[in-house]
């Protein structure tokens, strides 16, 4: 697929020229020369325009499990396409993808949970959460109950109300976010804020945070609460033993509806088919994007338990509240699928019996490097937070310098990965063997060492 250099090099002019990226610093973006542009993918690795192989550290954006070049979901999709394109699920209509996708989910989802809700994107799913839970409040008489909490580090998307909902100060740096009734309590991030504090007296102080933020807005008129079983974008945040018990515990306490948004966690990440299992939740309400078809399709689910449900399916009236697309039936189709793939290949004991501690072994093994201060891995998730100042003591870089260097060089040497702060995050396809985790630890280590040295040279600082 090599492009010659002309033809590449007009495709990153013509990108420059007229596609706006999201996240992206555009100046930047145009004095580095322009995008990668990849062309395709097989299994845990991608190609660019250059010829160049990377080994996709971060599955797309947390959402390839099943990795890339799967036949079987083009074949639905082509099907579906030829079948019935569209049909919109609005006016007493529905299709079989869709319903057939809904049976799917049900069996695979907690107890409890067995109504769902389709979008497009994780932030849909957010925004739908938010209705659904001021719908039933204003339904059972406590209209008043409209504040949301949620906490510092949280990502749960870039519309109007999923970036209120996040916790990234960065985000809320555009006027209007974020929205009126939404709080954020600490995230129990011990890296930030629990050094040197045991376990458990983190997880009492962490949760503690989510009590007094609840509090602070007057338990009578707080509505839910929301949290990633573990925060992805924000770093992958594993919450200490305890947390998630002393959460459920607070929103039963206060009789508010607990939210899950497993859009990262969801679809075997955690090695269970969702985090709420590998953290024994019971959440009220689910949000579902990402794995659900491992992006080869934009689509999102909300899973709805009996309570918020209870009166939508028994009283009069109708949710105001749906897209055009919830459960397109080709995206539907797709997703089915993926769900058939990833239990046909058991790739939820892949992870838990192999992925999981082979991620924790390589990387876990690089807590020692010097310039690593921590090392966190739950499932097929993993973060690593670099402490340049153990090798440049009082060097005073600007937070993300080093992890955006060591990202940069893994890159270049055929590794894709995300720095978030001073640190870097993994999430690759749930399909990645342990001789592909040795190839993305070796790669990574070699960096490590490589950006160390550079560090080691005043020069260089
Ligand atoms: C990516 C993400 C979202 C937003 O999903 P989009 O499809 O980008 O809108 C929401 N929540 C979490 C936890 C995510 O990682």
């Amino acid at each position: 697929m090599n492009l010659p250099f002309e033809a590449d090099h007009a495709l990153q002019q013509d990108d420059l020229a007229h596609h706006l990226h999201p996240f992206t610093d555009h100046r930047q973006l145009a004095a580095d020369g322009g995008p990668r542009i990849i062309t395709h993918g097989q299994g845990v690795w991608l190609w660019d325009t250059q010829g160049r192989r990377l080994l996709d550290g971060m599955a797309g954006l947390w959402c390839v499990n099943v990795g890339y070049g799967r036949p079987e979901l083009s074949e639905v999709a082509r099907r579906q396409m030829d079948r019935l394109p569209f049909y919109n699920t609005f006016f007493q209509t529905s299709h079989e993808p869709v319903i057939e996708l809904s049976k799917k989910l049900a069996g695979l989802l907690p107890e409890g949970l067995e109504h769902i809700f389709y979008a497009n994107s994780g932030s849909e799913a957010n925004d739908t959460a938010i209705r659904l839970v001021r719908h039933y409040w204003q339904a059972v008489g406590q209209p008043q109950r409209s504040v949301i909490v949620s906490r510092k580090h949280a990502y749960h998307g870039s519309t109007i109300a999923g970036a209120s909902l996040g916790g990234m100060s960065s985000m809320h740096d555009i006027p209007g976010i974020p929205i009126p009734d939404v709080v954020h309590a600490e995230a129990p991030y011990a890296w930030e804020s629990g050094k040197g504090m045991e376990e458990e007296r983190f997880a009492d102080a962490a949760a503690r945070s989510v009590e007094e933020a609840i509090l602070a807005a007057g338990p009578e008129r707080v509505g839910a609460f929301i949290g990633e079983p573990i925060m992805g974008a924000g770093g992958v945040i594993v919450p200490p033993a305890g947390y998630w018990q002393r959460v459920q515990a607070i929103c039963r306490r206060y009789d508010i509806l607990l939210i899950c948004d497993e859009v990262v966690c969801g679809f075997g990440r955690t090695g269970n088919w969702f985090g709420a299992q590998t953290f024994d939740i019971r959440p009220d309400i689910m949000t579902m994007a990402k794995g659900l078809s491992s992006g080869y399709q934009p689509i999102s689910a909300v899973a709805v338990g009996e309570r918020v449900v209870a009166p939508l399916l028994e009283r009069p009236g109708r949710l105001p509240h749906g897209f055009t697309y919830s459960g397109h039936p080709v995206a539907a189709a797709v997703a089915l699928e993926n769900l058939n793939i990833i239990e046909r290949e058991g790739l939820v004991e892949h992870v838990r019996e192999t992925v999981a501690p082979a991620l924790a072994g390589g990387l876990g093994a690089l807590a020692d490097h010097p310039l690593v201060g921590e090392v966190r891995t739950l499932g097929a998730m993993a973060a690593l937070e670099l402490s340049p100042e153990s090798i440049q003591p009082g060097g005073n870089l600007p937070l993300g310098t080093v992890a955006t260097r060591v990202r940069n060089l893994c890159f270049e040497r055929g590794l894709a990965t995300r720095a978030v702060r001073e640190g870097l995050v993994f999430a690759p396809p749930l399909v990645i063997t342990t001789d592909e985790i040795d190839t993305l630890v070796d790669i990574l280590t070699g960096c490590l060492d490589a950006v160390a040295a550079q560090l080691r040279e005043p020069a260089h600082g």
